[in-house]
């Protein structure tokens, strides 16, 4: 498994790049767009500069990761003898499933196909495919090259040697992979969600303000950072994709997105992708400050 393809340049396949360079891959990082390509090359170059700041990787390491990383706009070319393919382009079901029917087409047999899908069902990515006991979710975690977990889903077909070769390359990035089945929002989406979704109804109701909801799980339940902000974090539109997922997937009113959620994100609020969503990410300071809409 020396050889990978990466698909999609952006936020998380820069970062499933980064990481898999570092350990001794080679590495072709795939876009459509080269814009994206050069931009997820100098993120990760930023990326690699702050391990070296930090004493944790050296300028050897820093300039064996770079050298371990090819780009390319051609999805044909990029793949040309790889074992694995690892795709994280944008969530978009559509998408993905042209991108799979793709690559197994043009794929040799033996190559697994894995995706960092956050919620589109493994089984479903697998039908379009001849080679279902080869397709995997590999579901990274942001930002990839400092988050320990990777939650691999095994969709229905999923095959137990498939499953152990991913877990094992897994844990050879240092990273602690977790097994899960194929059901709507895995583990860590199907338990985040209805977290937020709550945070945001809270908000909605009226029970409590931005920062208050975000300090109390901050300080009360030693969160990291509230659901609010990670929600801006994650990107409010892909929170709402991932609860309609859920909410499909179960049939269960649980689910509903907050309509509060649902204007947000068709008056482009989307967190801190677009500038703006619980809180204002344009004033370019590290305090957090709170959107207009918002303020008491
Ligand atoms: P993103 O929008 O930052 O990047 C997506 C990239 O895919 C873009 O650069 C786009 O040009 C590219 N792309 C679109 N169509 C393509 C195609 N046909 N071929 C090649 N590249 C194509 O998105 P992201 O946040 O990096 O998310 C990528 C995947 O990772 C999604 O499935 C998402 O659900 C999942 N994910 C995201 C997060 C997160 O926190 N952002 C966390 C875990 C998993």
């Amino acid at each position: 498994m020396k050889n990978i393809a990466v698909i999609g340049a952006g936020t998380m396949g820069n970062g499933i790049a980064h990481v898999f360079a570092q350990f001794g891959h080679r590495v072709s990082l795939i876009d459509i767009s080269q814009a994206s390509l050069d931009k997820g090359i100098a993120t990760i170059t930023k990326n690699l500069d702050r391990q070296v700041a930090k004493a944790s990787i050296s300028e050897e390491d820093k300039a064996a990761t770079l050298g371990n990383l090819s780009t390319f706009t051609s999805v044909e070319d990029g793949v040309k003898g790889v074992d694995l393919v690892v795709e994280a382009a944008t969530e978009n079901i559509d998408l993905k499933l042209k991108i799979f029917a793709n690559l197994d087409a043009i794929t040799e047999s033996h190559v697994i196909l894995a995706t960092n899908t956050s919620s589109i069902s493994i089984t479903k990515i697998a039908s379009v495919t001849s080679r279902p006991d080869k397709v995997i979710g590999m579901h990274f975690m942001n930002p990839v090259p400092v988050m320990k977990l990777v939650e691999i889903i095994r969709g229905y077909s999923t095959s137990d040697e498939v499953t152990h070769t991913i877990m094992e390359m897994s844990r050879k990035l240092s990273k602690v992979p977790v097994e899960v089945n194929d059901y709507p929002g895995f583990v860590a989406n199907r338990i985040l969600m209805p977290m937020i979704n709550e945070a945001i109804y809270t908000l909605f109701e009226g029970v409590a303000g931005v920062e208050e909801i975000d300090t109390v799980m901050k300080l009360g339940m030693a969160h990291p950072m509230g659901p609010l902000q990670l929600a801006d974090f994650i990107g409010l539109d892909v929170c709402l994709a991932i609860l309609e997922v859920l909410h499909d997937g179960f049939g269960n009113p649980k689910y509903a997105p907050c309509p509060l959620l649902v204007n947000m994100v068709t008056a482009g609020k989307k967190g801190v992708k677009s500038g703006e969503g619980f809180y204002s990410w344009t004033h370019g300071t590290k305090e957090l400050v709170v959107a207009d809409n918002f303020k008491k």
